[in-house]
């Protein structure tokens, strides 16, 4: 599809370059918080599966930008906000960036010890309101159960993050796939937050199966240990049981059924993600399709490009590729 067709189509990635986002998931945060408010009081943000960089964008603008710029502020009280992903991202004013793999325990430990100290960091600052957020997505391979299982692998790693970082009343947000178990994932999320909403920013696609799940009012079971979170999880029941499953009190009895609350988000109003729209044309009857804003740095498709280009000027190319870390 030609970026002309692509703007024509999709009009949250043309308003995306209008407006200056690194990519069109900028308005599913903006929608999001239209409905839940989720920066009201906010300081701190850890930004999980952040690349290209547009939630981290938006939390610049709405989070870090504001303090800056208010009068009483000090270099030592501005907000925190980290933002990790796999992939390299071009620097955003306010926030700190690593590279990391969100699910791999020693990655932090070693490797990535600013992100730990980071983390240790966010935990000694109680007085600190910290959001966490996670719109990471594995490569989709088109099959459904197993996109949301590699999906579900995210958000417990996040979970497990979470669990170590938020303070009590905190929230998180994460990127869900809808399927089968996520009344298994509702009741799990239900033992660490008093509310949890899944949530349709208009901005997302109707026939994709992602959505959102707001998370809010940060309180784990008394006497929680963070060493037993996977234990703990595990107690909630299969992911083949969950639908008859009972987690209103937070433990799952009976063949009671869980009823998930759902909200469509953003000005009902407003764009929709479905729909073509026609192009804006200059005075002269032509259209203009603007640039993305940012391309990635290092996307991973990059080195696939690169081996095909190659493999077109003769095997050579192609082994010396394949060989190069
Ligand atoms: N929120 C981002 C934005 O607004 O620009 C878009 C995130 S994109 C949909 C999903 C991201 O998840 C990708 O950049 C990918 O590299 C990242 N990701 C997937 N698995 C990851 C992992 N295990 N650790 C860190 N990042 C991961």
């Amino acid at each position: 599809m030609g970026k002309a067709s692509r703007d024509k189509r999709d009009i949250y990635y043309r308003k995306a370059k209008e407006e200056g986002w690194r990519a069109r998931s900028a308005f599913k945060l903006l929608q999001i918080d239209e409905e839940f408010n989720i920066f009201e009081g906010v300081k701190h943000v850890v930004d999980l599966c952040a690349a290209p960089g547009s939630w981290s964008q938006v939390l610049s603008r709405k989070v870090y930008l504001p303090a800056k710029l208010s009068p009483d502020s000090e270099e030592s009280d501005l907000p925190l906000i980290v933002a990790i992903d796999l992939q390299p991202m071009a620097p955003i004013e306010g926030v700190i960036q690593v590279q990391g793999d969100i699910t791999n325990a020693r990655t932090a430990e070693t490797n990535y010890f600013l992100y730990f100290l980071i983390l240790r960091s966010f935990g000694i600052l109680m007085e600190a309101r910290l959001i966490s957020l996670c719109d990471g997505a594995p490569d989709v391979t088109g099959l459904h159960d197993m996109d949301e299982f590699v999906q579900s692998q995210l958000i417990l790693a996040a979970l497990t993050i979470v669990t170590h970082i938020l303070k009590t009343g905190g929230k998180f947000i994460a990127k869900i796939f809808r399927g089968k178990d996520t009344s298994l994932l509702y009741c799990q999320l239900k033992l660490f937050f008093t509310e949890v909403t899944f949530a349709k920013p208009k901005s997302s696609r109707n026939s994709s199966i992602e959505a959102f799940v707001v998370c809010e009012n940060y309180s784990p079971p008394e006497g929680f240990n963070q060493k037993d979170l996977h234990r703990l999880l595990e107690k909630i029941g299969s992911p083949s049981g969950a639908d008859d499953l009972d987690c209103s009190s937070g433990w799952l009895e009976g063949p009671n059924k869980v009823y998930i609350p759902f909200l469509a988000c953003g000005d009902l109003n407003g764009y929709d993600s479905d729909r073509s729209y026609p192009l804006p044309k200059s005075t002269d009857g032509s259209y203009q399709s603007l640039d993305p804003v940012q391309p990635p740095i290092a996307p991973p498709y990059k080195r696939a490009l690169e081996m095909k280009k190659a493999s077109s000027h003769g095997l050579q190319g192609l082994e010396k590729l394949s060989i190069d870390p």
